[in-house]
C-alpha cells in the first residue's frame, strides 16, 4: 500500500502569501510532462522504492498537487495516469486527487477529469470574499469559486474538497464565520482550513515589515479556530486543519503522510518516503530538473532517519491527528520518556491518553506547536 504524489510546479500567477516553488514559465509544461512519465520510468526500474519491497507495492491514492495542476489539460493528465498505470499496480478503489483553481474549472474541463479517473477534486478557494482573494493576488473570484463547486457536483464529482485561509490580514472573526457558512452552504464533502503564516521572502512578509497589524494576534487566531470547531462541530475533524462531512470521505493520500504509509513524489521538489527510514525529494527547480532527467538522472537527494528523528517525526505528526500516538507501537524506553515529558499537559487536560493513544485535546491544538516543541 502506497500513495503516489505528483507535483505541478505551474501557477497562473504568484499569490503573496506563497513559499513553495512554482512557476509561471507555462510553455515547459508538455516537457514537463514527459518528464514526469520518465521519472515513473526510472523509478520503477531503479532500486526499490519502498522499504516493504517493490514490486508487491500497490498504490491506493494518486495525488496530484502543486502549484496549480489544473493547468495541465485533460490530455496532459491523462497521458500521466496511463504512464502510472504502465509502470505500477494500482488498487481497484484508488483515490486519486487533483488540485484545481476555480478560474481553471468549466464545464468541458470538469467532465474531462471525471471521464480520465480523477474522483476527488480539491479546490483552493481560500476565501469566499473578494476583497481577501484581490489581497492574496488569487486569480479568481468568490462568485467563480461558487459556481465551479456547484458545477463541479452537478457534473458528477461526488469528492469535493475546498481550502479555505483564516487569519487574513483585517479579517473579522463574522468574515471566517461567513466563509465557514458559504463552504457549508456548498456541496463539499471535506474542508481543509489553514492559518495564514507569513512567510519571509514573500511579497505578503514586505508588506507586513512596513505595516506590523497585517498579522493577526494570537487571541483573534485561536478564537477563530474555535469557531471553526465549533461550526464543523458535527464533521470528522480527523487532524488539525482537515475536516470530513464523514469518515469515508477523509483524504486517503495526505492521511497517508500522518499514518507512516510510504509515498513516491515524482516531479520539481516532490518529497518521498519509503516507509522506513528513508526520505528523498527532487531538486526544486524546473529546468534543472528537467534537464537532469533529460540525462537520465534522477534529480534526487536522499537522507536516512534515526530513531530520534522518527520519534520527533511521529509526534509532529501524529499529534495533528485525531486518533494521536500508539503507544503501543513505541518501545518501553522510548514510551516513558515521552509520557514523562507529556505528564504536565496530560494534567493540564491539553493532552489525553485513551485506548493507549496519546491525543491533543481542544484546548491542546491551541497550542499544538508549543506542546510538540516540548515533547521532542
Ligand atoms: S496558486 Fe498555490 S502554489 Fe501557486 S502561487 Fe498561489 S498559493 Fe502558491
Amino acid at each position: 500500500m502506497a500513495g503516489l504524489y505528483i507535483h505541478i510546479p505551474f501557477c497562473g500567477s504568484r499569490c503573496v502569501y506563497c513559499d513553495f516553488y512554482s512557476t509561471t514559465s507555462l510553455e515547459l509544461r508538455e516537457q514537463y510532462v514527459d518528464c514526469l512519465c520518465e521519472e515513473l520510468k526510472m523509478k520503477r526500474t531503479a532500486e526499490p522504492i519502498f522499504a516493504s519491497g517493490d514490486t508487491c507495492t500497490t498504490i491506493e491514492t494518486i495525488y496530484f498537487g502543486g502549484g496549480t495542476p489544473s493547468l495541465l489539460t485533460p490530455p496532459q493528465i491523462l497521458r500521466i495516469l496511463r504512464c502510472i498505470a504502465k509502470y505500477f499496480t494500482l488498487a481497484s478503489d484508488i483515490e486519486v486527487t487533483l488540485e484545481a483553481n476555480p478560474q481553471d474549472l468549466d464545464k468541458t474541463y470538469i467532465t474531462s477529469l471525471l471521464g480520465i479517473g480523477i474522483n476527488r477534486l480539491s479546490i483552493g478557494c481560500q476565501s469566499f470574499q473578494n476583497d481577501f482573494l484581490k489581497f492574496l493576488h488569487r486569480r479568481h473570484t468568490a462568485e467563480q469559486a461558487i459556481q465551479v463547486v456547484e458545477l463541479a457536483h452537478q457534473c458528477g464529482f461526488e469528492d469535493i474538497s475546498v481550502d479555505l485561509i483564516y487569519g487574513l490580514p483585517k479579517q473579522t472573526l463574522k468574515d471566517f464565520q461567513q466563509d465557514i457558512q458559504t463552504a457549508l452552504s456548498l456541496p463539499v464533502k471535506h474542508i481543509s482550513t489553514y492559518c495564514l503564516t507569513i512567510e519571509e521572502n514573500t511579497p505578503l512578509h514586505k508588506m507586513f515589515l512596513k505595516d506590523k497589524s497585517l498579522q493577526q494576534d494570537d487571541e483573534t487566531l485561536n478564537d477563530m479556530y474555535s469557531m471553526l470547531c465549533e461550526k464543523l462541530n458535527s464533521w470528522y475533524h480527523y487532524e488539525v486543519s482537515n475536516f470530513a462531512i464523514n469518515q469515508q470521505f477523509i483524504s486517503q493520500h495526505n492521511s497517508s503522510y500522518w499514518n507512516n504509509t510510504p509515498y513516491l513524489g515524482i516531479g520539481a521538489g516532490a518529497h518521498s518516503y519509503d516507509g522506513n527510514n528513508t526520505r528523498s525529494w527532487n531538486i526544486s527547480n524546473l529546468q534543472k530538473y528537467i534537464s537532469e532527467i533529460e540525462k537520465d538522472v534522477l534529480p534526487c537527494e536522499k537522507e536516512t532517519l534515526t530513531d530520534e528523528d522518527r520519534l520527533t517525526e511521529l509526534v509532529m505528526l501524529r499529534l495533528r491527528t485525531k486518533e494521536g500516538i500508539n503507544l503501543t507501537s513505541l518501545n518501553e524506553q522510548i514510551r516513558n520518556k515521552l509520557l514523562s515529558k507529556a505528564k504536565p499537559f496530560i494534567e493540564s487536560g491539553k493532552l489525553k491518553i485513551a485506548d493507549n493513544h496519546l491525543s491533543a485535546t481542544r484546548q491542546g491544538i491551541a497550542i499544538l506547536n508549543l506542546i510538540i516543541e516540548e515533547l521532542i
